[in-house]
């Protein structure tokens, strides 16, 4: 088979869901044209061009930097049909109409290349009869590619196959689909709303029933079925809400045509509330009311009583919160036992839950873990129901599911299927196992697919039962402390794990980057710094250093912070490479580890910055040092006399703003990670590729940088920038203690009271840091920004 190449895609269908997802491809770096309907009146792209122009303004932001729109290239069905020739992938994105979409298939079959995949992103047609009037040649290139909104953040991605689908076509998508754009793929069954929608849709329905039965309100829902049980933060009528109740009583329909054999079918009738709030127009957050509405600063609820909107922000009883802190076993049954409303309503949705993807395991999906990942990846639980049945301990579980369907207390009367309670889930005590997750239709646990592109993620996402090796236990440990673990998978490449809170950087996870240096340089080939959660490093410890401050006042320290620059610098000249795997924050002190490190591949949700003077401090590990370097060196890869203090500037303002970057894009853009940098699309695959990079450096004969003088900006430098803040605090923009602080961060990136071209060393910087940073600790306008944080987590303006 030779090897599947995607130069270029093209989406149909300039949508919602059609615009986010070419807006991700060109995030990915994957040339997209995308097309839609010739518009009537003036230029024929009108349609596509101003869903284009929509994408820079979206929240949350489909675009990793706004500019990157003009990489989509615009097009229409009448005057551009030839440019799907050059496409190896067509994503179908348009209207939800079968006759619209066949009419489109046969307006483009002519255009499509011979080996081009053909794939609709339909979230309730039939893949199989959206093919049938496809030319035979196409039939066996086309499959579904359901992704979910908003797509540069839902992870999962639903492919679908019909049965002319040829086998391999599925797995080069799902090849694609994983590593180029980063997404977790679930193939699921061409049933009604497939996995994830079906499943979560139906648990959204009996949620509404069940609180109706316990008379409980949609704010205490939300508040039940959020964070505290473990599922996506906005609960089940908020997230009604921001889907939109059109789109959620589209999916209802859906199964309400489809479905008319399903015992579950009485439950997907459309709740009465839910059928009055969309006659009324009230569908959601883009119509400002759904089941909240919004007035003034206040967010109503619906009281389904009345139909009136009234105050709102009630929360779940604190007995009942306390029962979800509890493990599996004991929080499933103080629930069931106990006589509160509340916990009776969440053991009947949990209940309902279990009994639900027990009866639909042998049509919806293959196994139960595509199941539990469609609801960890497409509605942000943090496990899925199976897993979590599974964690529960199996056989009491399904007991009592069993006791309720015989007392008539559940949504349906089918029986759970006969392999709940014997043969092998029996005896494994649940569907997941070490030989795989269960099979329904085949009665048999199947492993997980052998796809090449695994091969890539050392670590995925795991499912209770399986037996996964923790990342964190995994592999030959090198050294160990409280905040730091230094370990090897391969022999190759050493590994620095930090596990501390949001990793911050405190002396003991400075000793342990320190130790793994030396283990790497004594014994491998490199060193990656990764951690298997979603976080490089929020920073450095302030708190850590409170005993110092307390004893000695902010003389106490200066030592400390010197032990971190040291610590930066060490990283900077080792003499294997250290790659900065990162992914989530990278802030402060994480930013400033990172652009010390010889190479960072940063997953594209990167969020990076130096932050510090939120709560009025300075970067203080290096980070302006650096900034003041990377000047000096952009300034001498162009012209010999050009203007270190015009590179500088930028450099400048993001420190002095607490810019964050909020894609890998931008954090390049804002100059904290380089061009020869790397940017993975799929989290899980970070380690593989830093450790691809740190093993290519080290055969590449990988040396540190030469330690070098460099020139700064200066005196002048320091009273160009100064006047400019100035007039912005006498404006009224910034406040004193602003102006006193940006004017600090100039004194540092410029150099300090030097003549401009001056020749400066890192160490000589980083003491200018370290002076100012001092200082300010005992500033009392600094005090009151870093107390107001610890108080309250927001930044103080002062
Ligand atoms: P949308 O209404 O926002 O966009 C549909 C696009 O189709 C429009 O740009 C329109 O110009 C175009 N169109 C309309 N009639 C057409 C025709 N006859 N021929 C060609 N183009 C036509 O829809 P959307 O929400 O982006 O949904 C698009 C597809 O994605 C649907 O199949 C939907 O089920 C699916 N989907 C939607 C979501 C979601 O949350 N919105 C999520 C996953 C999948």
């Amino acid at each position: 088979m030779s090897r599947f190449q995607v130069r270029k895609v093209a989406v149909l269908g300039a949508g919602v869901m059609g615009a986010q997802i070419a807006a991700h491809l060109v995030n990915v770096k994957v040339p997209v044209v995308l097309f839609d309907l010739p518009a009537k009146e003036g230029p024929k792209n009108g349609i596509v061009t101003k869903a284009v122009e929509g994408l820079k303004k979206l929240k949350p932001a489909p675009l990793g930097v706004p500019e990157n729109a003009a990489l989509i290239q615009q097009a229409n069905y009448e005057e551009h049909l030839e440019l799907l020739k050059d496409c190896d992938l067509i994503i179908e994105a348009i209207a939800e109409r079968m006759d619209w979409k066949l009419d489109l298939y046969t307006k483009i079959a002519p255009f499509v290349a011979p080996h081009a995949i053909v794939a609709s992103n339909t979230s309730g047609l039939s893949i199989t009869k959206l093919s049938e009037v496809l030319p035979e040649e196409i039939k066996p290139r086309f499959c579904g590619i359901h992704f979910f909104n908003p797509p540069r953040y839902m992870y999962l991605v639903e492919l679908i196959n019909t049965p002319t689908t040829r086998p391999e076509v599925i797995d080069q998508l799902e090849s694609f689909v994983t590593t180029a754009v980063g997404k977790g793929v679930v193939r699921a069954n061409d049933t009604p709303n497939f996995v994830a929608n079906r499943v979560g849709i139906a648990g959204m329905m009996a949620t509404m029933i069940e609180a109706e039965k316990f008379g409980l309100s949609v704010d205490v829902v939300d508040d039940l079925t959020g964070k505290k049980l473990g599922r996506a933060s906005s609960g089940t009528f908020r997230t009604a809400d921001v889907v939109g109740l059109d789109t959620m009583a589209h999916v209802v329909k859906t199964m309400q045509d489809n479905l008319k054999d399903d015992p579950f079918y009485s439950t997907y009738a459309t709740p009465k509330v839910l059928a009055g709030l969309i006659e009324k127009g009230a569908l959601g957050q883009k119509a400002g009311a759904g089941f909240y509405k919004k007035v003034g600063k206040d967010i109503q609820r619906l009281d389904f009583a009345t139909g009136e909107y009234v105050a709102g922000g009630k929360k779940a009883d604190e007995i009942v919160a306390r029962m979800l802190k509890k493990p599996a076993a004991d929080r499933i049954k103080l629930l069931r036992e106990s006589t509160n409303p509340q916990a009776q309503f969440l053991w009947s949705i949990l209940r309902d839950s279990f009994h639900y993807v027990a009866v639909h395991l042998d049509t919806v999906a293959d196994t139960a873990r595509e199941i539990d990942f469609a609801m960890r990846w497409g509605f942000g639980s943090q496990q899925g129901p199976f897993e979590l049945w599974q964690a529960a301990g199996w056989k009491q579980v399904a007991e009592w599911v069993k006791a309720d369907i015989d007392a008539g207390k559940t949504l349906s009367s089918a029986p759970l299927p006969a392999w709940v309670f014997e043969g092998p889930v029996a005896e494994n005590g649940g569907v997941h196992s070490k030989d795989g997750s269960w099979s329904a239709a085949e009665g048999k646990f199947k492993p997980r697919a052998k796809l090449p592109v695994y091969e890539r993620q050392a670590f995925p996402e795991s499912l209770v039962g399986e037996g996964a090796v923790e990342p964190l236990k995994a592999g030959t440990e090198e050294f160990k402390n409280e905040e730091v673990r230094v370990w090897s998978l391969d022999g190759d490449v050493l590994i620095a794990s930090i596990s501390a809170k949001l990793h911050l950087i405190s002396p003991t996870v400075t000793e342990g980057l320190l130790k793994a240096v030396e283990i790497a340089e004594a014994k491998y080939k490199g060193l990656v710094i990764w951690s298997p959660d979603d976080v490089f490093s929020a920073g450095a410890n302030l708190e850590a250093l409170m005993p110092v401050f307390m004893t000695k006042g902010a003389k106490g320290i200066a030592p400390e912070e010197k032990k971190l620059q040291d610590m930066m610098l060490r990283i900077r000249y080792a003499n294997v490479p250290v790659v900065a795997a990162m992914r989530g924050l990278a802030l402060g002190g994480g930013c400033e580890l990172a652009v010390h490190c010889a190479r960072r591949v940063a997953h594209m949700e990167s969020y990076v910055g130096l932050v510090e003077v939120g709560v009025g401090l300075i970067p203080g590990g290096g980070g302006l040092t650096y900034i003041a370097r990377r000047a000096a060196e952009m300034a001498s890869a162009g012209n010999a006399n050009a203007d270190i203090f015009a590179f500088l500037k930028d450099g400048f303002t993001n420190a002095a703003t607490a810019k964050v970057a909020t894609s890998a894009l931008e954090a390049r853009k804002l100059g904290y990670l380089l061009d020869s940098d790397v940017i993975v699309p799929n989290k899980d695959e970070l380690l593989f590729v830093a450790s691809a990079q740190v093993k290519a450096m080290a055969d590449s004969g990988y040396r540190p940088p030469l330690k070098a003088t460099f020139p700064v900006a200066g005196r002048s430098g320091i009273a160009t920038v100064k006047a400019q803040l100035a007039n912005m605090r006498d404006g009224g923009f910034i406040s004193q203690h602003d102006f006193h602080l940006a004017s600090l961060i100039a004194d540092v990136v410029c150099g300090g009271e030097v003549e401009a071209g001056a020749l400066v060393t890192e160490e000589y910087l980083m003491a200018l840091e370290r002076k100012h940073f001092c200082s300010l600790l005992e500033h009392p306008k600094t005090q009151e920004r870093i107390m107001g944080m610890l108080q309250t987590g927001k930044p103080v303006r002062n």
